[in-house]
């Protein structure tokens, strides 16, 4: 008898995002991929079709599969339209954004990491209420942004980061914060985790507070202090782009989205507009998305198989794509992958 297969929405994306999607579909079927595919466009893609970066059916075929596996989407900077991100988080409340860190290759400046950032995804100053206070040229023109964390936002996220330390055996979960300067956006992310902690986690893992800027130099003078992290919206996308670079960069790093209805796994890193075309692009963030998405499909067989071929291809085989100091091309990377996977990885 046949597993039913599990349905899932598909989003190439922009730039780079078709190369990276069919590489990364191609380690799938070799490993026996349970995912049925319902393709779907967002993005610039979206405005070119239909003229909307984030199509109703595309959002129709979220709320029907729950789980979306999804390339990068292009969002102008300044003017144009909302970042179709942002909108996906909101309309299905992802509120969860996780991103494990490890590194692959070893013997550079900051070996054996193994890290997991947990951001809040919904609230705090990254929520787009901005506003400029000016008249059109003004030099003395004013802009203004609004942050909200709510307690139970801060509860949300952190209960589901403290869950994922015990399920994974972390031994040491920091919350970071900048609560001496804003006391009440961020005061009541620390005062939430510290109640939090006492009341229903105590003596599960160590439990650390940490100011942001502390955090920062700290994890580039010594990384291997960190086990996870977990944090407001903003800082957690800078932290995280911080520690994905401590392990070879965006072109390694995967991000999962996860909401309680919905779950949208991605490659960390943009739609790369200045090499895409070329054919040169490292899919390695992509499939590592896909395997965390095994991972929540609870396919962790698959899921380490795939790592597994990725660590092979990249320090066995010595197959690297350009950003990683190699000569291969997206394609090449690909079929020594996919050799690997077949080769019993
Ligand atoms: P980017 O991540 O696209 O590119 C930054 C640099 O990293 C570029 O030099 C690029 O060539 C390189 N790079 C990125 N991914 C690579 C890969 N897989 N292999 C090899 N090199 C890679 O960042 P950007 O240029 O600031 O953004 C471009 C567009 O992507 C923007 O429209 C932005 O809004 C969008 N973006 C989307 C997402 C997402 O969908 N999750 C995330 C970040 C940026």
């Amino acid at each position: 008898m046949t597993t039913p297969r599990i349905p899932a929405t598909l989003i190439s994306g922009d730039g780079i995002g078709p190369e990276i999607m069919e590489a990364t579909l191609a380690a799938l079927d070799a490993l026996g991929s349970p995912f049925e595919w319902d393709p779907q466009i967002a993005g610039l893609g979206g405005v070119k079709t239909s003229g909307d970066p984030l199509p109703e059916a595309t959002l129709e075929s979220i709320r029907r599969t729950r789980l979306a596996l999804k390339g990068p989407l292009e969002t102008p900077s300044g003017g144009g339209y909302r970042s179709s991100n942002v909108r996906l988080r909101e309309a299905f409340q992802l509120f969860a954004n996780v991103r494990p860190a490890r590194t692959i290759i070893p013997g550079g400046r900051f070996d054996n990491i193994d890290l997991l950032v947990v951001r809040e995804n919904l609230e705090g100053l990254y929520i787009g209420h901005e506003h400029y206070i000016r008249i059109e040229d003004d030099p003395h023109a004013v802009a203004m942004a609004t942050g909200i964390n709510t307690r139970q936002g801060c509860k949300h996220i952190l209960r589901y980061a403290f869950d994922a330390a015990v399920a994974q055996g972390r031994k040491k979960v920091t919350v970071v914060h900048k609560a001496n300067i804003m006391k009440a956006l961020t005061g009541i992310f620390l005062e939430t985790a510290e109640q939090l902690y006492a009341a229903e986690y105590q003596g599960q893992f160590q439990f650390e507070t940490m100011i942001v800027d502390a955090c920062a130099m700290k994890l580039v003078l010594n990384p291997w202090q960190f086990d996870m992290i977990v944090t407001t919206n903003l800082f957690g996308d800078i932290l995280s782009d911080l520690v994905a670079g401590l392990v070879g960069g965006l072109g390694m790093a995967p991000g999962a989205n996860i909401g309680a209805d919905a779950a949208i796994f991605e490659a960390v890193h943009g739609s790369a507009p200045d090499i895409a075309g070329k054919g040169i692009a490292n899919p390695i963030a992509l499939m590592l998305a896909a395997a965390q998405m095994l991972d929540h499909v609870k396919r962790v067989d698959l899921a380490d198989r795939l790592r597994t071929a990725i660590d092979q291809t990249l320090n066995v085989d010595n197959v690297r794509t350009g950003d990683l100091g190699g000569g291969a091309n997206t394609i090449a990377f690909t079929k020594a992958l996919v050799a690997r996977i077949k080769g019993g990885a």
